[in-house]
């Protein structure tokens, strides 16, 4: 752990395995809430001089921690791919996303301007301005190990928030790589904190409950994310919720079916399935369904599958048994109302693959909404594929769904894209693009896909107060 800008270690270790070979990598601090507590009184006495450092030394921080992390993205790659299992080209891709973070909040840290506004008394003056929240309290997933830390990071910092963060127990090795990187970068002992654990639960409590922390940013499922806003919101807390999603990716019968089906097959698969943003229900209009299928089954069949460090391995290992389970049953249970398996379907156990959780890329057609699958977020290498003829109704069906992050259209009638993109209840929306994802982009959820965004001017803003002073002159 890093608290106070001191590494360090405790009796209690977990340990953190290989996805692909079940092989122990490493034994890491196991923190407790007694930690959780030290960090945040660090990060509170941290707060007071880094909040009033200007924007211009905040920047050249995290300006020198983008470099450093992109001097070392090869071997943050590496470590990704052996924690987390991704393939090591998109492990590359993942930590230059996550750096990109750092450079855009670099640069956003000199542009939060306030305004003047004009008041209907001559005698006064009002000006507005933006102050960090305070010390932030950071809580991130496994699924992307770096990223989805330097997304909270890098904004907290560059507004002049302090930070205690508790990564995923699956990925805390690419943490600790994060948290090198920001003390190599010359962070002041305090300001950026890191919890390790095994059991969150303690950890969340004190991040909800003591009352220094003042904004709680968590990235992870739904249910948690409601259970901490509800815990958090004793206090009035500020939280950001950036949470589970089921995204409708819909082909319309004017789409070009083979590029609709390619799309399809790379966000689907992307990190085995276990993002966010992937298409949970693919709809595609009747007429164009052969060719699409076709191309999508062709595609999914020859991606190979593996330990992320091998080359030409396509679709890594699944995080753990539970999420294989999950995966499993989904789809037994489709197979079951009546879907036909049209690849995949099955656990692989063939040679080295038993010692890892790796499932069959698969493809189902003649998907239903009587199924599992149509309504639980997968996080898993299926593509539930949905045949519809009506494109009046679809987009009405895209929208029957809790979630709100991501939804994808393929279409060639620009007036068709318009409205669908006005009428999709989704925060974020690829059309005829299967990456509407960046550093400069907005990124988050409506309805229960969660609170605020990250990335873009806005992520900045989420930890800053807005101030008003009125002076009479
Ligand atoms: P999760 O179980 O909610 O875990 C996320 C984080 O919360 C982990 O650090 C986890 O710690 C911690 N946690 C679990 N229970 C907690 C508790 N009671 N108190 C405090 N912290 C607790 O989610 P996951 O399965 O790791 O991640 C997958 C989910 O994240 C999916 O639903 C996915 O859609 C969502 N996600 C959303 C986004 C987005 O930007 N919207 C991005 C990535 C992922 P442990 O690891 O120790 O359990």
């Amino acid at each position: 752990m890093f608290i106070d800008g001191q590494w360090l270690r405790c009796d209690k270790t977990f340990n953190v395995t290989n996805p692909a070979t079940g092989e122990l990598i490493d034994q890491v601090a196991d923190g407790d809430a007694s930690h959780a507590t030290r960090a945040i009184e660090a990060a509170q006495s941290a707060f007071d001089s880094w909040s009033r450092t200007t924007a211009h030394q905040r920047s050249a921080i995290l300006y020198r921690a983008w470099q450093l992390m992109l001097e070392q993205k090869e071997e943050l790659a590496a470590l990704m791919t052996c924690e987390q299992g991704k393939p090591l080209k998109a492990a590359n891709n993942e930590v230059q996303y996550a750096a990109d973070f750092l450079l855009w909040f670099a640069e956003e840290a000199k542009r939060t301007y306030g305004e003047t506004i004009p008041s209907a008394r001559s005698d006064q003056r009002f000006i507005v301005q933006h102050q960090a929240v305070g010390v932030v309290a950071a809580i991130t997933p496994w699924n992307y190990p770096i990223s989805m830390l330097t997304r909270k990071l890098a904004p907290a910092l560059a507004a002049g928030c302090t930070v205690v963060l508790k990564p995923a127990e699956a990925t805390p090795l690419c943490a600790i790589a994060v948290f090198k990187i920001l003390q190599e970068a010359g962070l002041p002992k305090g300001v950026a904190n890191l919890v390790t654990t095994s059991e969150p639960a303690p950890i969340g409590k004190v991040f909800c409950e003591n009352p220094l922390v003042r904004k709680l940013t968590f990235t992870g499922s739904t249910a948690v994310g409601k259970m901490l806003s509800r815990d958090a919101a004793m206090q009035l807390k500020r939280v950001s919720m950036e949470l589970g999603g089921h995204a409708p990716f819909i082909a319309f019968e004017d789409a070009d079916p083979v590029h609709a089906a390619k799309g399809a097959s790379l966000v689907k698969f992307l990190n085995t399935g276990q993002a966010c943003i992937c298409p949970n229900r693919i709809f595609v209009h009747k007429n164009i369904l052969p060719v699409f299928l076709e191309t999508l089954t062709a595609r999914i069949e020859k991606m190979r599958v593996g330990n992320g460090a091998t080359d030409g391995v396509a679709i890594g290992p699944l995080v753990d048994e539970a999420a294989l389970q999950k995966v499993d049953k989904q789809v037994n249970d489709a197979r079951d109302k009546g879907a036909t398996v049209l690849c995949g379907g099955q656990r692989l156990v063939q040679g080295e693959l038993d010692r890892g959780y790796f499932y069959a890329p698969t493809v189902l057609s003649n998907v239903d909404s009587s199924m599992l699958i149509y309504k639980q977020e997968t996080f898993g290498p299926v593509a539930p594929v949905i045949t519809f003829d009506d494109s009046d109704d679809i987009i009405a069906m895209a929208n029957d769904t809790h979630y709100g992050l991501a939804a994808y259209v393929y279409t060639k009638d620009i007036s068709r894209a318009f409205r669908a993109v006005e009428q999709l209840q989704f925060g974020i929306i690829g059309v005829n693009d299967i990456n509407p994802t960046s550093a400069a982009a907005p990124f988050g959820g409506m309805k229960e896909s969660g609170l605020g965004r990250e990335g873009a001017r806005e992520g900045l803003m989420e930890y800053m107060e807005t101030k008003l002073a009125g002076f009479s002159v």
